[in-house]
C-alpha cells in the first residue's frame, strides 16, 4: 500500500500536487490509500478538505482505499476516530526510558536544559498541560529535531506519533514525501522501533523529492490560496515533475 497523506491546512499548490502523482506512480496501478491528516483541528476547513479531492480528480488519480469524499471521509476516516490506537501506542510509549514528561515552554525547550528536572523524570506522566517528548540524546535526529512531542500538551497525540501508528495501521510500503520532512522520518523511525514495529526503514520505501521553488522561495500552502485551476499548469506536467523525482532517487 502506497499513501497520498495531506493536511486540510490551506489551499494545495503545485507542490503538493506533485507530491500526489509521485506516489500515484509509486502505487504502480496496486493500492493507493488517501490518507487525510486532519489532526490539527485548529487549522481544518470544510474549503481545505474539498480542495484535496478537487485536486485529486484534477489529477485523475484514482485511489483504492480511503474516503471517496468529504462527506464519506467526515463519516468513517478522519483521524479522530484512530484515536483509541493512538492512546494506546502512547500507553506503551510511556512505559520507555525514551519519553520524558516535559512542562517546558517553548523558550525553555530551545534551552535545552529542562529545568523542571523533566529528563530525570521527576515530572508526573498523568500530570496535566505536559507534553511527552522524545529524549534524542546520542541519535543524529539530536541536531535536527530533539526533544519531539509524542503527546503534545493538550494531551493529543502529536504527528510523529499518529504518522508513524498510521502507516503501521495500513501497511504503508511505499512513500513519496518532501525533503523537509527527512527528520520527520528519523524520528518516526526512532517512534517506531520504540513500538516494536519492523525497523521503518526496512518496510516503507521513502522517496524524499525536492520542494518546488517558485521566484526562489519555496512554495507554502500558507502563502495563499489559488486554485488548481491557477497554477497554469497540465496535470501531464505535474505527473512529468514526479516522474524525475523518482527517477533521480532510484539507485
Ligand atoms: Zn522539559
Amino acid at each position: 500500500m502506497v499513501r497520498i497523506a495531506p493536511t486540510p491546512s490551506g489551499y494545495l499548490h503545485l507542490g503538493n500536487a506533485a507530491n500526489f502523482a509521485a506516489n500515484a506512480l509509486l502505487a504502480a496501478g496496486g493500492r493507493l490509500l488517501l490518507r487525510i491528516d486532519d489532526l490539527d483541528r485548529a487549522r481544518f476547513r470544510p474549503e481545505y478538505l474539498q480542495d484535496v479531492f478537487d485536486v485529486l480528480h484534477w489529477l485523475e488519480i484514482e485511489w483504492t482505499d480511503g474516503p471517496r469524499d468529504a462527506t464519506d471521509f467526515q463519516a468513517h476516516w478522519s483521524q479522530e476516530y484512530r484515536m483509541p490506537l493512538y492512546r494506546e501506542a502512547l500507553d506503551r510509549l510511556s512505559a520507555s526510558e525514551r519519553i520524558f514528561a516535559c512542562p517546558c515552554s517553548r523558550r525553555e525547550l530551545a534551552d535545552g536544559t529542562h529545568v523542571h528536572g523533566c529528563l530525570k523524570r521527576e515530572v508526573d506522566m498523568i500530570s496535566g498541560g505536559i507534553a511527552w517528548r522524545m529524549d534524542t540524546r546520542g541519535t543524529a535526529l539530536h541536531d535536527t529535531m530533539p526533544w519531539f512531542a509524542v503527546r503534545k500538551k493538550d494531551g493529543r497525540p502529536s504527528y510523529q506519533l499518529a504518522c508513524t501508528v498510521d502507516d503501521q495501521y495500513y501497511g504503508i510500503r511505499a512513500c513519496a514525501r518532501g525533503a523537509d520532512l527527512l527528520p520527520s522520518t528519523e524520528a518516526q523511525a526512532l517512534v517506531s522501533d520504540l513500538l516494536g514495529y519492523a525497523p521503518l526503514r526496512e518496510r516503507i520505501r521513502f522517496v524524499h523529492h525536492p520542494l518546488l521553488t517558485e521566484g526562489g522561495e519555496k512554495i507554502s500552502k500558507s502563502r495563499g490560496a489559488r486554485s488548481v485551476r491557477e497554477w497554469g499548469v497540465s496535470s501531464e506536467e505535474v505527473f512529468g515533475i514526479a516522474r524525475e523525482w523518482i527517477a533521480a532517487a532510484t539507485p
